[in-house]
């Protein structure tokens, strides 16, 4: 089969693989979508390679069962959570096995992932994917689109809430799209023209660029000075994770999942005098997963408006180049 590698400073080689073999309680699965993250791009532009196949985003059929599998069948149609621990403590029986006490695997940094003809998986990592959605949009939901569901689910987000969303790519604009689903007003913040309209298309109320005007007095200006509900950081951008901070209003929430960088902020006037709660929220549990899925499908999601590109794997040079640029809303591979 073949696989996607990272091989060092922004260039990526399809290589052959040998064909895999479930062992016991996994599953072989064969790809039919794998997305295309923000995270990848840290592996992607380091100097060195990596020996395992990328993509944590993987979305596909079940092809082949090792023993003692139950609860999954060839044909399923999952999406899988990208991660597997010991499966036996108490992270990982809440489905959060990337907290495992034990250490765990990462499909696609360290363990070989989704940009291949098939992987190789724990069946306790599969979600249902439900009829309704394709594919593409699973492999969305198996990373981006699932942290920014968990993000709003830990900010309580709902109608009575303006959300000021800061970062409009993959993650920005599933948040921009599930915060409308679950009736916020949606200020969408991003310095790249492409994405601010992307999000405006998507939905949201407002549109900001912070290379036009200050995001921080935008978001006061809109709520009579007091500031959002809540609000979200999706860029790890040091500036911007202030203003995710100082945009929200006292009493108000706020939630970083932009990873990687530094931020500066000062507790009293910041955090402390407004009664602000601050959370950190990292991807999601399966349990979150299969929930996100649902949701999307209850509500009606438009989630297929996210993705604004396609590639086969043998197109990975020109697709990961595309995406680098910054400019892109979500990007898939297609099997
Ligand atoms: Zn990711
Ligand atoms: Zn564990």
């Amino acid at each position: 089969m073949r696989g996607l590698v990272f091989t060092g400073n922004r260039q990526v080689d399809l290589r052959e693989f040998p064909d895999p073999v479930p062992g016991p309680d996994e599953v072989v699965v064969k790809m039919r979508a794998s997305g295309l993250c923000g995270s990848d791009l840290h592996p992607y532009r380091m100097d060195r390679a990596q020996a395992t196949i990328s993509g944590h985003e993987p979305c596909g059929e079940v092809a082949a069962l090792g023993p003692g599998v139950i609860g999954a069948a060839v044909g399923d149609r999952v999406i899988i959570h990208h991660y597997s621990g010991c499966g036996h403590c108490k992270y990982c029986r809440i489905g959060y096995d990337q907290l495992c006490v034990r250490g765990h695997k990462t499909y696609g940094f360290g363990a070989n992932g989704g940009n291949a003809d098939f992987v190789t998986v724990p069946a306790r990592t599969l979600v249902c994917l439900p009829d309704e959605l394709s594919f593409d949009a699973g492999a969305a939901i198996a990373c981006g689109t699932g942290t920014a569901y968990m993000a709003l689910k830990k900010l309580d987000v709902s109608g009575r809430d303006t959300l000021a969303i800061y970062g409009q790519g993959p993650v920005g604009l599933s948040a921009t799209l599930l915060g409308k689903a679950m009736g916020a007003r949606v200020v969408a913040i991003d310095v790249t023209p492409a994405r601010v309209e992307h999000a405006r298309r998507l939905g949201a109320d407002v549109i900001v660029n912070p290379s036009e005007r200050d995001p921080v007095e935008a978001v006061r200006q809109l709520t009579q000075g007091e500031g959002a509900q809540a609000t979200l950081d999706c860029t790890g951008n040091a500036t911007a994770r202030a203003q995710t901070v100082r945009s929200a209003r006292v009493f108000g929430r706020a939630c970083f999942v932009g990873e990687g960088g530094t931020v500066q902020l000062e507790p009293s006037p910041d955090i402390i005098h407004r009664h602000l709660t601050l959370y950190g929220s990292w991807t999601f549990s399966s349990v979150g997963l299969e929930e996100c899925a649902r949701f999307i499908v209850d509500r009606q999601v438009p989630l297929e408006g996210l993705i604004t590109h396609r590639f086969r794997l043998d197109q990975a040079v020109v697709g990961f180049q595309e995406f680098d640029k910054g400019e892109t809303g979500k990007c898939v591979f297609v099997m």
